[in-house]
Parts: structure tokens; C-alpha cells; sequence
């Protein structure tokens, strides 16, 4: 299969530093400014999503929260939704994102955690001994689909997905 990487996540890749965006909306938008623009807050989205994951936000627009669960990209949002403020490919990334485990995991403290990697199917984490008594976290950006399904099963919400600055133009 063949994956498009856009512009952002390139900018990724070779160094580049993600800003964190307001939040995550609704997969392969073309950007946030084009869905503050067109969204009319409808809530079509929300009934839409089996997972449950779109919630209203404290702007009133749709966001993910991925501490409900994951993004199975199965786009019933998208086609719940009258706008046109999608990508046609939908082949890509779904939002130009990193993925980062934070300094508060348990197994970077020494406590033996592996929650994440049983949670991700795309294989983005995987844990190595490193100088440690025990394995600690890798992770592969290249592997990451920004699916979330790492999120909720942390027991010290130390997974985060962060959004590239470009999505907030
Ligand atoms: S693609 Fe599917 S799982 Fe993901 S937010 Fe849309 S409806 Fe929910
Ligand atoms: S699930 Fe959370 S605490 Fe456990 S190893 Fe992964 S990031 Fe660390
Ligand atoms: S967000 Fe990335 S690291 Fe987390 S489960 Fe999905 S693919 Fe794996």
C-alpha cells in the first residue's frame, strides 16, 4: 500500500517542530481555518461516529477526543457531513500529527507498563532494554496512523497525539 506523507508531516521528519493546534477535528480536513468557516456545528458528526469519539468542543465545534477512543478512519463522520472542507485523498494521514510518550510513563520511571503496544496494531511501539532494568518505549512516527488507540489505555495518560502548526492556518 502506498501512503502519501503531505507537506507537515515531511516538515516532521526532517526536524521540524509540531505546535499544538487547538484541537484534532474531524479526519483529512483540509484545515482548520476551512472548518471554522463552513462547520455550522450541525452534530451530524457526533451521532455519526460509532466509537463515540466526537465530542462538541468548548467552541462549540466538533473535536476528537481521544480519551473516549480510537479513530478506526472509517469516515462515517465524512459522510455524515453536508461540508466540503475534506481532502480528496484519503489515502494519507488522517491529521499531520506526532505522536509523544511523556516523561511521567511508567516504564520510563522503572515500573514495567507495556499498554501502549498492546493497544497499537500498527506496531508503532515497540519497547527495548536501554541502559534499564527494564524495557523502555520506542516509538516510530513513521508507523504512527494517529489513530489514538494508545491513548486511553495509559494508566498515566503519558501517550499524546500533537497536532503540526500547519493545521491551525
Ligand atoms: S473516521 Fe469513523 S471512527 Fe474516526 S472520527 Fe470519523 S466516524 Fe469516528
Ligand atoms: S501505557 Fe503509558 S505508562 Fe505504560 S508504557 Fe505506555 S506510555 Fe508508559
Ligand atoms: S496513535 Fe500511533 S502509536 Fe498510538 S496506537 Fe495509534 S498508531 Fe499506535
Amino acid at each position: 500500500m502506498t501512503i502519501n506523507v503531505d507537506q507537515s508531516r515531511r516538515n516532521f521528519l526532517r526536524g521540524k517542530k509540531p505546535t499544538i493546534a487547538p484541537a484534532f477535528r474531524l479526519p483529512w480536513i483540509t484545515s482548520e481555518n476551512a472548518f471554522i468557516n463552513d462547520c455550522t456545528k450541525c452534530n451530524d458528526c457526533l451521532s455519526a461516529c460509532e466509537e463515540n469519539i466526537i465530542v462538541k468542543g468548548p467552541d462549540g465545534y466538533p473535536k476528537i477526543d481521544f480519551d473516549q477512543g480510537e479513530c478506526t478512519f472509517c469516515q462515517d463522520c465524512i459522510t455524515s457531513c453536508e461540508q466540503t472542507f475534506f481532502k480528496e485523498d484519503k489515502t494519507g494521514q488522517a491529521w499531520p500529527s506526532k505522536f509523544n510518550i511523556k516523561d511521567n510513563c511508567l516504564a520510563k520511571n522503572n515500573v514495567y507498563c507495556q499498554s501502549c503496544k498492546d493497544a497499537c496494531e500498527s506496531r508503532a511501539i515497540s519497547f527495548a532494554y536501554i541502559d534499564s532494568a527494564i524495557p523502555q518505549p520506542q516509538v516510530s512516527q513513521d508507523l504512527c496512523t494517529g489513530c489514538g488507540a494508545c491513548i486511553k489505555p495509559c494508566p498515566t495518560n503519558s501517550t499524546e497525539l500533537l497536532l503540526f502548526k500547519e493545521l491551525n492556518q
